[in-house]
C-alpha cells in the first residue's frame, strides 16, 4: 500500500483553517479527517473552492489535495445521473488493510441477434432484480449490449432500445463501424466501449477521444496493454477500463487470475499508473465451453467468484439463473462492507408477528447478520413476541458478551427505554445461549427473571414448546 496522506493534517494545513463550519463540520481537522476516509470531498469546503476561481495559491492547495487524495486506482464512471455507477476507486490490497470502496460492477448481456420481446425480457430482469439482505436490498448494475449481427443499424437500435431503461451499459462490439453507429444514438449516456484490441485501437482511440466514453483496453499480453493505456492517456483519455482477457478454466484460468494479480499488484505496491485502471473480468466467457448449460453457469459462478474477491471492478455476466446471481451477489455484499465498521441496525424493540401482553420477550444485538437471523427465524416459525436490539456497536453476542458490549446496565437501560415493562404482563426475559453467563448479574441488575434460550436461533420454536409459558 502507498498511502500518499499520512496524517489529517497534511489536508488540514491546505485548508483556508477559519472553521467557519460552511462544510457541514465543526473544525477544519475534523473536515480534514474525513477527505481521508473518503466521507467527505475537498469540493465542501466552499470557501477553498471560491477562492480557487481568484487566488492561484488556493488554486494551488485545492489540486494538492486532489492529488494527494486521488485513489491508487483510477476511478471511472459508467452511465449518467442517478443511476451511474462508479468502478476503481480501491485504495489497497487487501480489504482488511482499509475496506474496498467499489463493489464489482455486475453488466448481464444481451445480443443484437435476439429478438426484441427477448431483450425486454432481460431489460426487465435486470431493472427489477432485487435481493434483500441483511437489512439492504442488492441490485444489478447495468447491462452489455453485445453485437452479434455485425450490422451497424441493429446495434444502434438496440443500443438505443436498451439505453431506454436508464440502466448504466456496456457496447460490446471489435468494429469501430458499429461501435460508432451505436455511439451516436446513446454516447451522451456514457457507456463504457469495449474493447481496444491490438488491432482496432487507433479507431476505438478516436471513437473515446469523438464521444467521450469510458474505453477498455484489452490484451492478454500485459506490455501491451501497458503500452496501449499509456498511449491512451497520453492522448488523453482519462477514462480507461483494463481487460487482461478472462480464459474460462484450466491453466487459462489459472493465468487470467495471474494477470489480474499481477495489474493490481503493480498498480498499488508500484504505483505504476500506466495499469492503476479499473479491471473487467468476464465470467460470461464460460458460454464458450463445451458441456451442458449447467456446467457451463456453475464455471460462469466460479470465476465471477474468484474475481469479485480479486480484483474484478466490473464483469459482464451471461446466467440469470438464481443459483449464478444469488451466491455472487452475496459474495459481493460481503466482500465489500467496510470491515472497519460491522453492519449493523437500530437497537430498540421490535413487534414480531403483533405480539400480546403474554408473549415471551427476547433480547439480541444489533449486528445486522445476528438480528435477522433472529428475526426472520422467529417469523417464520410464526413467533409471537418482543425483540428487544441491544446496542453492541454491530457485534454479535458471543464476542459482544466477551468484550463488554453486552452487559447487565445495558440491558436494564434498554427495558427502560422501551417502556417494555408497560407491554407484558410478565417479567420474563429470554436471553440468548451464548449469552448465558450474563443470566444472574441481568437478574440482579433489572430484577426480571432471566430464562436461557437456545445458542441457535433456528431453536427457539422448540425451546418455547418446552419453556413458555414459565412454571410458576
Ligand atoms: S468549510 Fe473549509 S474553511 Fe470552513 S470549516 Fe470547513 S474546511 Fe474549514
Amino acid at each position: 500500500m502507498t498511502l500518499k496522506v499520512k496524517s489529517p493534517l497534511e489536508i488540514y494545513n491546505l485548508l483556508p483553517k477559519t472553521n467557519c463550519k460552511e462544510c457541514g463540520y465543526d473544525t477544519c481537522m475534523s473536515f480534514a479527517a474525513h477527505i481521508l476516509d473518503r466521507t467527505a470531498k475537498v469540493f465542501d469546503c466552499k470557501p477553498l473552492v471560491r477562492d480557487a476561481e481568484k487566488d492561484p495559491k488556493a488554486k494551488e492547495a485545492l489540486q494538492k489535495i486532489l492529488d494527494l487524495t486521488a485513489p491508487e486506482i483510477a476511478e471511472v464512471v459508467i452511465g449518467v445521473g442517478s443511476s451511474a455507477i462508479k468502478i476503481g476507486g480501491e485504495e489497497v490490497l487487501h480489504r482488511h488493510e482499509q475496506t474496498f470502496y467499489n463493489p464489482t460492477a455486475f453488466f448481464f448481456d444481451v445480443w443484437d441477434t435476439m429478438d426484441d420481446k427477448k431483450i425486454e425480457e432481460r431489460c426487465d430482469w435486470v431493472v427489477s432484480y432485487k435481493k434483500f439482505y441483511v437489512g439492504k436490498f442488492l441490485t444489478l448494475e447495468g447491462i452489455a449490449v453485445r453485437c452479434t449481427s455485425n450490422d451497424p443499424k441493429r446495434f444502434a437500435e438496440v443500443a438505443k432500445k436498451v439505453s431506454e431503461y436508464g440502466k448504466p451499459m456496456i457496447l460490446i462490439s471489435l468494429d469501430p463501424k458499429c461501435m460508432e453507429a451505436a455511439l451516436k444514438e446513446v454516447s451522451e449516456k456514457r457507456p463504457l466501449i469495449y474493447a481496444a484490441t491490438e488491432k482496432n485501437w487507433k479507431e476505438f482511440l478516436k471513437l473515446a477521444l469523438d464521444y467521450k466514453v469510458p474505453v477498455t483496453i484489452r490484451c492478454k499480453n500485459l506490455d501491451l496493454l501497458k503500452s496501449m493505456a499509456a498511449t491512451f492517456r497520453q492522448a488523453g483519455v482519462k477514462d480507461i477500463v483494463l481487460d487482461p482477457v478472462t480464459e474460462p478454466v484450466g491453466q487459462g484460468l489459472k493465468a487470467t487470475f495471474e494477470r489480474v494479480i499481477q495489474i493490481r499488484r503493480a498498480a498499488i505496491e508500484n504505483g505504476d499508473k500506466d495499469v492503476a485502471y479499473p479491471i473487467i473480468v468476464t465470467p460470461i466467457s464460460a458460454w464458450l465451453l463445451d458441456g451442458d448449460n449447467v456446467t457451463k453457469s456453475y464455471w460462469e459462478t466460479v470465476i465471477g467468484g474468484i474475481f469479485i474477491v480479486k480484483y474484478a471492478d466490473a464483469m459482464i455476466l451471461h446466467s440469470t439463473e438464481q443459483h449464478v446471481v444469488m451466491p455472487l451477489i452475496t459474495l459481493r455484499f460481503n466482500i465489500y462492507t467496510d470491515p472497519r465498521t460491522p453492519v449493523q441496525v437500530q437497537p430498540g424493540l421490535r413487534a414480531i408477528g403483533n405480539p400480546s401482553p403474554e408473549d415471551p420477550v427476547f433480547i439480541t444485538t444489533n449486528f445486522a447478520l445476528t438480528y435477522y437471523t433472529v428475526e426472520s427465524d422467529l417469523t417464520s416459525a410464526n413467533i409471537k413476541g418482543w425483540l428487544l436490539v441491544l446496542n453492541t456497536d454491530g457485534i454479535c453476542v458471543e464476542a459482544s458478551v466477551a468484550g463488554g458490549r453486552f452487559t447487565a446496565s445495558k440491558v436494564k437501560s434498554l427495558l427502560e427505554e422501551t417502556k417494555i415493562a408497560e407491554k407484558v404482563n410478565h417479567k420474563y426475559l429470554i436471553i440468548p445461549g451464548l449469552a448465558a453467563r450474563l443470566q444472574g448479574q441481568i437478574e440482579d441488575e433489572t430484577g426480571w427473571k432471566v430464562l436461557v434460550g437456545p445458542i441457535d436461533s433456528g431453536r427457539i420454536k422448540g425451546w418455547l414448546e418446552k419453556n413458555w409459558p414459565p412454571k410458576k
